[in-house]
């Protein structure tokens, strides 16, 4: 066993993330030894307190030794997703601007060009052992053996000094009620707060976990996890066999998941021993009744589905429900409400608060709740209570559970990712065909919900629905391609201000469905 200061006896040796595709473990004591080092090297490299570093990396051992090595160099971290094409690698890290950009080999191989045309990125840090020109490698800034750091002792370690309430911790990305994708700022105190609340406390529990680490769930879900001291077992990407084969080797007792994830698996007709499943825990989307039930009926012996309801602006689940068999009438509600948060539902058109079983915006505040977006003023999305408004329709009922029922903000969720569709009609309007476009969520019976566009072409321009729809997946990533198709209209619906009239163009889309 290595030898790291004097806490060698402690738990960090005892439980560990395991990558569940190679087997590879990794304890405790390794991620705090690589985050020592890290934080030291990043020091010693000029980072400060306050410069942001970004991390561009499917889920991977040198994950957590890098998140908690720039935590403690009193550096901001910036998260990047892993599906994201030049253009929106671009926007988000114009936001944020990141000195340094942690990569993966497989992001750094993609993503060489549009990364070292970003004048703010100084250096490049590459996860991996495969040394590439002109970058620094991860495994040179963390790892005595390699020669260039020393292996910093436990006792002697100290991390940059931060205010917790104040100083920001993560930038992660969200369209929030409207518009383009902006950087959400997650202070110290969001952070620890949400790891001081896990589901569940027990340390000798075995998760599993799909999520992408550089979506808030992903993240502050592991966290969490780790604060009990519990085994992590991880995947990087999700498919139902590769899936259900870990769970049955691991005998994971705890699973993260999407709610479209769950879908695959209840359909999924293999035979895998499942019967080590106690609990799932979903967020990120709606999960319906009917999954519920029949996740319930896929693991033998399951006690209990979680679903959260949170943002990545609340910084993990505020809401929280747990099937038992009490509350069986209320499946499909997201829960009550979990310490650190105040909510209240208002009324959409005067903003008042309601009484039980009446529809309105959930708004919120707490400790949970981010500092506020990068460069951004408060404006309307906190109300004058200091309530953020989280564009979401609901009620609660008499006994203050909550159901989620609709959403006025523009967003679409399609697998738990984030379709802005603002985002999308800006790239659309580039096209020199297009007049004019809208876009909307329809539903879609796995994934949730698909972009839909409508479009109305320049005069005398004949435009097909797959010129329309490649148009878009050449420059947008993966979940914000027009999978709910495209529709050509004379006009999009406007106000007289010239807001679109989303309402109108979810009227359309029925109008058009009934005549069918
Ligand atoms: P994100 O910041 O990507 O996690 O997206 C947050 C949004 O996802 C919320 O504002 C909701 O619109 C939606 N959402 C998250 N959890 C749930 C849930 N359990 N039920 C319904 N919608 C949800």
């Amino acid at each position: 066993m290595k030898e790291y200061g004097t806490y060698e006896d402690s738990y960090l040796f005892t439980a560990y993330p395991i990558n569940g595709a190679t087997d590879e473990p990794l304890t405790y004591g390794d991620i705090v030894q690589q985050a020592m080092n890290f934080a030291v090297s990043l020091t010693r490299m000029g980072v400060r307190k306050g410069d942001t570093i970004g991390l561009m990396s499917e889920n991977r051992h040198e994950f957590w030794g890098a998140v908690v090595g720039v935590a403690c160099a009193g550096a901001v971290l910036t998260t990047i997703s892993t599906g994201y094409v030049k253009g929106e690698i671009i926007h988000v890290t114009n936001i944020s601007k990141p000195k340094y950009m942690i990569c993966s080999p497989v992001m750094f191989k993609q993503h060489e060009k549009t990364l070292n045309s970003l004048t703010f990125i100084e250096k490049i840090i590459l996860f991996g052992a495969e040394k590439q020109h002109s970058v620094l490698m991860y495994n040179d800034l963390v790892f005595e053996d390699n020669g260039q750091v020393k292996n910093v002792k436990f006792e002697e370690f100290q991390s940059v000094e931060v205010q917790g309430q104040t100083d920001t911790l993560t930038i992660l990305y969200s369209s929030g009620t409207t518009g383009l994708p902006k950087g959400v700022m997650t202070t110290h105190l969001n952070v620890i707060t949400a790891c001081c609340m896990p589901a569940n406390i027990d340390p000798s529990v075995i998760s599993l976990t799909i999520t992408p680490w550089f979506h808030i769930m992903g993240l502050i879900g592991v966290m969490t996890a780790f604060v009990t001291g519990r085994t992590a077992v991880y995947l990087a990407k999700f498919d139902v066999d590769s899936y259900l084969k870990t769970v049955e080797k691991y005998r994971a007792v705890h699973l993260t998941v999407v709610p479209p994830v769950l879908v695959a698996i209840c359909k999924n007709q293999s035979n895998y021993d499942l019967s080590s499943v106690k609990m799932i825990y979903s967020a990120a989307a709606p999960l319906h009744k009917d999954t519920i039930n029949s996740v319930h009926k896929k693991f033998p012996n399951l006690q209990g589905v979680y679903q959260g309801y949170g943002s990545t602006e609340m910084t993990v689940a505020i809401l929280r429900f747990r099937t038992t068999d009490l509350n069986t009438h209320k499946i499909g509600s997201v829960g009550i409400v979990l310490p650190n948060t105040v909510v209240k539902v208002t009324d959409l058109e005067t903003g008042k608060p309601l009484g039980p079983n009446k529809c309105g915006e959930i708004c919120v505040k707490g400790e949970l709740l981010m500092k506020g977006y990068v460069g951004k003023n408060r404006g309307s999305d906190f109300d004058d209570e200091g309530f953020y408004r989280t564009g979401d329709v609901g009620y609660y009922d008499e006994d203050r559970y909550f159901f989620i029922v609709d959403r006025v903000k523009e967003l679409i969720k399609y697998n738990g990712y984030q379709v802005p569709p603002a985002e999308l009609e800006a790239v659309l309007l580039q096209h020199e065909g297009i007049r004019d476009a809208a876009v909307i969520g329809v539903e879609h019976r796995t994934a949730g919900e698909v972009p839909l566009a409508f479009v109305v072409a320049q005069p005398g321009r004949t435009l097909t629905e797959a010129e329309v729809k490649e148009f878009v997946a050449e420059r947008l990533s993966n979940p914000k391609h027009l999978r709910g198709g495209v529709r050509f209209v004379q006009q999009i619906p406007k106000s007289v201000s010239g807001k679109l009239l989303r309402k109108e163009l979810r009227k359309m889309l029925n109008t058009a469905k009934s005549r069918l």
